[in-house]
Formats: C-alpha cells, structure tokens, sequence
C-alpha cells in the first residue's frame, strides 16, 4: 500500500501486545508478558536514558557495579531470550480500545533521508516511552502536567482510565531509579496478565517437586525443574555473563545531549 503523506511503503501487523518504548521499564514489562505466553512486540525510539549512566551501581545482582550500556544490552536480550520481539521505530500516533483493538502509527527509518510507515495492531498496550506522549492525544488518556513534563495518571498498578492502556517508568512519576522503573514494568506486567485472564500464581522457577511433593500442582506461570535442568541452565548463564563481561563495552560514554553540539549527544574527543 502507498502513504499519500510520504510515499513510502506501509505495512501492517496485529500483536496480543504492544510495548512503546524499550527502556528499562518497558524490556522488564516485556520480558513477563511474553514469559506468560502474551505475544508481544517491543516498538523502541532511540536510547534508554539509563545508557547515559557513567556507572551503574545501586542495580540488584551487581556488587561492583556494571556498565549501563551493558545493562541495557542484557534486559534487551533478556527480553528477546524469553520472547518478546523488539523492533526500532517512533510511535506517532495510537489510536483505538480494547474493544476494537488499539492501532499504532510507527515511522521507521529505511533510508538516511527516508521513513518508512507503518500500522501495528495490538489487542493492548503499555506506554513505557519517554518524554513526549502527544501520541496518546487521540485517546482521552489522562494527563498530568507538571511544568515542562508530562504523566500519564495511572491506579498505582499501571493500569490508565483507558480500558486496555497501560502505563510503566518514568511516565507514572515513580521515582526516577533504574530499579524503580524495572519494578513499574513488571507491576504493570502482571496487572495486564491478570487483566488478559492468562492464567498466572507467580513466575517463579522452582526445583522438582517443590509443589508437587506437596501434592500440589505446578500453579500457572510457575514451572519446577529436575537438578539436570537446573544444572544446565546454570551452565548456560555462565556462559552468557562470561561472553557478557569479556570485554569492556565498546559503546562511548554519552553525555548530556543539550552539552554538545552533537546530534547524538556524544563526547567530541
Ligand atoms: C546521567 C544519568 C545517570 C543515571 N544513573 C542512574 C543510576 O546510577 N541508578 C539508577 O537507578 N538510575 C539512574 N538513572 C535513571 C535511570 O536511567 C532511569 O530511571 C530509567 O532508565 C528509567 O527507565 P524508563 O524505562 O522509564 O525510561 P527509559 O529507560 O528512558 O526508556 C524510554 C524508552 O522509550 C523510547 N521512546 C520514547 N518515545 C518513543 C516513541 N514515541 N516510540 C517508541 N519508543 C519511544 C526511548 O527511546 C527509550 O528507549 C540515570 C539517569 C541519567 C540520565
């Protein structure tokens, strides 16, 4: 199909849901919707802003720290690993309900000087996007504003007075920490799954016969593993995190973009 506005071609495709922005807040929302079988794509922009972190080291699991370019890197793979989809592209413009189904426009880049737009169905959503949400216009979402900043108001479990619409980081006012922001998109995750009526007790991977032993049955979203299983999967991590930290992360520390006269906010070395 043809777009009169840019002449380029557009396309589109229908997700169970949909995750505007891949920051912290969005790759851990992502990353427990689509461990609970939630087909979800991530649209993300541009850079979380955790990347400008010079070192990242009130993080959990990180005794002495780790370089925020590779803590971005991980939560993307530890998104994608457990199944969600992650796609570069600007949300401009969603429009639509739970009952009909919510559509957004994304404008992706297919050449230096040209942009390529396209239309993503999603049964939901989860803005976890960051700073400029006229997007939402078109919504009726409700909005705070408080000085040059905008928050979209939520129920404190990441749900917005739109059915369907859900909200995560830095957009809820939360405080402004990378764990804070990981916290608020599996919050918002698992209100979404409970909301969806996937079956789900706790994600939680747990040794053979925890529940069973117990006569229990293995609750939905929990799994048990035999001590082979867990054993290669402790293989398996330690490879990754050895392959992870075997070299220093060769991206360059970004500054603040408004302190450079660089589009892309980098040092001028
Ligand atoms: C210099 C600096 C140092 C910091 N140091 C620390 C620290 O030491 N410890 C700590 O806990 N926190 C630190 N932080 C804060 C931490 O980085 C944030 O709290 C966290 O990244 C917020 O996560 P978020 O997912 O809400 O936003 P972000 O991580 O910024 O993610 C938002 C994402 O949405 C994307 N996006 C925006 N608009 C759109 C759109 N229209 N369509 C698609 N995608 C879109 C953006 O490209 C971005 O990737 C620091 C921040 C800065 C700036």
């Amino acid at each position: 199909m043809e777009s009169e506005e840019t002449g380029t071609e557009t396309g589109s495709e229908t997700h169970e849901l949909l995750v505007i922005g891949g920051g912290v807040a969005g790759l851990m929302a992502a990353t427990y919707t689509a461990r609970a079988g939630i087909g979800t794509l991530i649209v993300n922009s541009g850079e979380s802003i955790v990347r400008r972190n010079a070192h990242l080291e009130n993080v959990p699991g990180f005794p002495v720290g780790v370089n925020a370019r590779l803590f971005g890197d991980m939560l993307q793979s530890q998104a994608t690993r457990n199944g969600a989809d992650l796609q570069t592209g600007t949300v401009t413009e969603l429009s639509g309900s739970l009952d009909d189904g919510f559509v957004a426009t994304v404008d992706s880049a297919a050449t230096k000087d040209d942009t390529v737009q396209r239309a993503i169905s999603a049964e939901r959503v989860i803005v976890a996007s960051w700073a400029d949400i006229d997007y939402l216009d078109g919504l009726g979402v409700e909005v705070r504003d408080a000085g040059s900043k905008q928050y979209v108001d939520e129920d404190s479990r990441g749900r917005t007075n739109v059915e369907g619409l859900y909200v995560a980081g830095r957009l809820t006012e939360r405080y402004h920490q990378a764990v804070i922001a990981a916290g608020s998109g599996a919050e918002t995750a698992i209100t979404l799954i409970h909301d969806a009526e996937v079956p789900f007790y706790n994600d939680w991977v747990a040794p053979q016969g925890y529940f069973t032993d117990r006569g229990r049955e293995v609750p939905p979203g929990c799994e048990e593993i035999s001590e082979t299983e867990r054993r290669a999967r402790e293989q398996a991590s330690m490879a990754a995190m050895q392959e992870y930290f075997a070299e220093p992360h060769g991206e360059r520390q970004r500054t603040h973009p408004s302190l450079v006269d660089d589009a892309l906010g980098r040092i001028d070395e």
